[in-house]
């Protein structure tokens, strides 16, 4: 059975003339001899107005009726859906996430999918209709609402599509993932296809496209999404298995993420365990540290640095405080004012100079290094944030629009 799960995002179902829009494209699978199972989010600014309206009531509101409440913009846009394919001559019927059933776990407004079933779906669908899914709903094995998230309807699309061995599209507002933020770089390009991992590290390009947990589940159940405007018929972006990668190019895409906050701690004691203490705590606190960084001791001193996410950065100083204290640090510096900047290819495993060919690019535009990290298919720089778009402008130019200098072996 030739099966495709089409998910619609909230702009493509925004209105009622855009919601036959999207139900056309499902016609246009139907008669390419598809079978279709639709998963539709909201209609777009409706999960935000029903936010604002429980805010009204409160700031820490009950997060199982939070569930309640957000799910119903999907229970909406799925029943005009449904009603736009029959008035259009295709029988639809729309399924809210417990009548498929979804069965999450109970952590309310960010449940984990843990069981699908996929018999009411297979007897719709073989019986000529087309279902027509809630996205982000599910249901506990108590019978409680959940939601999987802001952006969850994704992940209901590739877990639907990971249960019915289906491939996925994501109808979004635009065009697929480019190689850089278009609004920052004019010249970025859409690439046509992008591997799990290469998705993954470039989160915060992606991130505005698909929900990240979507495509760790993807990575997971290898589904293979297509990700495309529901306002043209172009091809978008695949993301795909790191084998169906056709051009292991050295350099996929490259971002800048202003989300993170640097801490110094100056003049640190250089024996063994003082790093262990202060990231103990931290850990402790379920804090996430990302780029860390040593200095070259002097005099038995050392000065420490790392970075953690700004959300978490006020909590972050407060354990550090107390932990440079303990341990007789001079003091603790905390930057606000950083960005990471990063290159991201599959093509790096198997490339040279990339790094040296990075550092030369910023060097020449004046733009000091503060933290380096790397990963197999990324380097990332730790740089002021006032250079962050000039850093993403440069390093496109030098790795994307002209990139003839990267050799690639095998790719
Ligand atoms: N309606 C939900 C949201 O706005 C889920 C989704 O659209 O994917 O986050
Ligand atoms: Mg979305």
């Amino acid at each position: 059975m030739n099966l495709l799960v089409q998910k619609f995002g909230g702009t493509s179902v925004g209105s009622i003339e855009r919601i036959e829009n999207a139900a056309r494209r499902v016609i246009q699978a139907v008669e390419k001899g598809h079978r279709v199972v639709v998963v539709s989010s909201a209609m777009a600014g409706e999960t935000d107005g029903l936010l604002s309206l429980a805010h009204q009531i409160g700031k820490r509101l009950p997060e199982r009726e939070m569930d309640v409440l957000l799910s119903t913009g999907e229970q909406k846009a799925i029943a005009l859906f449904s009603m736009m394919l029959r008035k259009l001559g295709y029988p639809a019927v729309s399924l809210c996430g417990w009548q498929v059933p979804i069965v999450t776990d109970d952590v309310h407004t960010k449940s984990r999918i843990v069981k699908i079933g996929v018999q009411r779906l297979k007897n719709l669908i073989n019986d000529g209709y087309i279902p027509v899914v809630a996205g982000f709903q599910g249901v506990t094995e108590t019978w409680d609402i959940t939601t999987l998230g802001r952006g969850g309807s994704d992940t209901t699309a590739v877990a639907l599509a990971s249960a019915l061995s289906a491939d996925c599209e994501i109808y979004t507002d635009v065009p697929g993932v480019f190689t850089a933020d278009p609004r920052i770089v004019p010249n970025a390009k859409k690439v046509p296809y992008i591997s799990y991992e290469e998705m993954l590290e470039l989160a915060s390009l992606g991130a505005k496209v698909m929900q990240i947990r979507s495509v760790e589940f993807a990575a997971k159940y290898r589904v293979r999404i297509h990700v495309r405007s529901s306002f043209s018929e172009e091809e978008g972006t695949w993301i795909v298995p790191e084998d169906e990668v056709m051009e292991k190019v050295a350099v996929r895409g490259i971002t800048a993420d202003t989300k993170e906050a640097r801490f110094t701690v100056v003049k640190v004691p250089d024996k063994p365990g003082i790093a262990a203490e202060i990231f103990k705590a931290l850990g402790e606190a379920h804090i996430v540290v990302d780029m860390i960084v040593q200095n070259v001791s002097h005099d038995g001193y050392t000065d420490m640095s790392f970075t953690v996410n700004k959300t978490e950065a006020d909590k972050a100083e407060e354990i550090i405080r107390k932990v440079a204290e303990k341990v007789g640090a001079e003091e603790v510096v905390r930057d606000d004012k950083v960005a990471k900047v990063s290159v991201v290819g599959l093509g790096m495993k198997s490339s040279y100079g990339t790094a040296a060919k990075m550092f030369e690019v910023l060097a020449k535009h004046g733009i000091n290094m503060m933290a380096i990290s790397t990963s197999e298919i990324k380097i990332s720089c730790l740089i002021e944030e006032k250079f962050a778009e000039l850093a993403v402008r440069e390093l496109h130019e030098a790795f994307i629009e002209n990139n003839e200098e990267i050799k690639v072996e095998g790719g």
